[in-house]
This record gives structure tokens, C-alpha cells and sequence, in this order.
């Protein structure tokens, strides 16, 4: 689940680019700090792309939301957002965040049947670095593989992108050997 907040102002300096939250309803939360990018609607118009908090919640934590509401869900990660940030930030000299809130959605992914999953993620018996051995496939093999379950950094586009350049290049390498 992710819940969407959009603001009128950034909340952090842009070395902030997001934060794990223990003990909080909201796990983690993520900053965009610009409104230097556009995109356009279905009438060609540019639209600025707003400031924006994007809180990331899965299993026990997106269920509590689905249970009280997108409402109450949103106030919930304003009011963390205000307990993070009472009033000091650089950017936020004597208000809070709630001062430049301008709306937010719930994205409830588990309500979308096109949606079957989440981030692919280690667990607990996992053997550590299978995912790299897998996309480092054999020496003289035919198959390799990429994506973001075979990168260190997964759970990502990035991961995705990377493990894709790494594996071009081992088969650029190895096709290279093949031609000597
Ligand atoms: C709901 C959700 C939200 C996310 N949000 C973000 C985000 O905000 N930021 C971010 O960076 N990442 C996000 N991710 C993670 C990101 O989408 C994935 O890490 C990334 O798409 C993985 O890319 P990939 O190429 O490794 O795999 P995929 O994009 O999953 O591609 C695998 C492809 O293989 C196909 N396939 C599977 N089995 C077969 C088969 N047997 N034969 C042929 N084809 C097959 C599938 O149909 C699919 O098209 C999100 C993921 C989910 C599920």
C-alpha cells in the first residue's frame, strides 16, 4: 500500500530522500523535492509534479489502514509527519507539515487484481547471494538471467536496471571469449 500526500512546499533538504519510521503506523515514508519536472494530462496540458511524502506500508500495517479508511488513513501519516517535524525544519521555519497539506490518496494495491505481488525480498532461510550467483550463470553457459531478485539492491526498478546492465555485460564478455 502506499498513501500519497502532496504539499505545497518540500518538508526536507534534499539529502533527505526518505525514512524508516519505527514504532510508527507509517514504516517508511518518501520525499520528491522538486517541482522542477512535469508530465502532461490526456489534454496535453503540463502539469507540475507536486511535492510529495509517499508512505510505503505492507501486511499488518496496510490492514490497519484498510480497516479505518483513506481518511483517517492520510490524517494518520500527517500527524507523524508532524510529530517528526514539529516546527524546525529548514524548510518549515514555524509551521507544521499539516499547514502545507493539499490533498492525498490511499493506493491500496491488494484491492487491484492486476497487482499480484509486492517486492521481491529475502527471508529468514535465505541463502545469501543466490540472486547474483543465479544472474552470474555458469562459465561457457547459454543462460543468464536478470531483475531485481537477482541484484544485492533489489526490490527496485533501479535493482531491475543495473542487473540488467551487469548481465549485458557478462554476455558481451563471454561472447567476446567465444570469438577468440
Ligand atoms: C505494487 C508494486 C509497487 C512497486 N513500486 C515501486 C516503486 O515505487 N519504485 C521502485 O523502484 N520499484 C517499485 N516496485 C518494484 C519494481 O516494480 C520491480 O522491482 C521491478 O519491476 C522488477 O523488474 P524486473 O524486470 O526484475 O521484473 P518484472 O518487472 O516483474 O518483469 C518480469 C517479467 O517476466 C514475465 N514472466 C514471468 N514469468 C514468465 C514466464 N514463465 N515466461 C515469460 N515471461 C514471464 C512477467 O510477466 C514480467 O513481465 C513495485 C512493485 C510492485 C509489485
Amino acid at each position: 500500500m502506499k498513501l500519497l500526500l502532496k504539499f505545497s512546499t518540500p518538508l526536507f533538504g534534499e539529502s533527505v530522500h526518505g525514512m524508516i519510521c519505527t514504532h510508527s503506523p507509517i514504516p517508511e515514508i518518501w520525499f520528491t523535492h522538486t517541482s522542477k519536472y512535469t508530465t502532461s494530462n490526456k489534454n496535453n496540458q503540463q502539469l507540475e509534479t507536486p511535492f510529495t511524502a509517499s508512505g510505503f506500508l505492507t501486511s499488518d500495517f496496510a490492514d490497519r489502514m484498510v480497516e479505518v479508511g483513506e481518511e483517517r488513513a492520510l490524517g494518520m501519516m500527517l500527524n507523524q509527519l508532524n510529530h517528526i517535524l514539529p516546527k524546525s525544519d529548514l524548510y518549515l521555519p514555524s509551521l507544521p507539515p499539516s499547514s502545507f497539506f493539499q490533498g492525498g490518496i490511499m493506493v491500496n494495491w491488494e484491492a487491484n487484481p492486476f497487482v499480484r505481488g509486492g517486492y521481491s525480498h529475502p527471508s529468514l532461510q535465505a541463502v545469501v547471494g543466490y540472486g547474483e550467483e543465479l544472474r552470474r550463470g555458469e562459465e561457457g553457459g547459454k543462460v543468464w538471467l536478470a531483475g531485481e531478485g537477482t541484484w544485492k539492491a533489489g526490490s527496485t526498478i533501479h535493482g531491475a536496471l543495473d542487473s540488467g546492465r551487469e548481465t549485458a555485460k557478462i554476455i558481451s564478455q563471454q561472447l567476446q571469449k567465444s570469438r577468440l
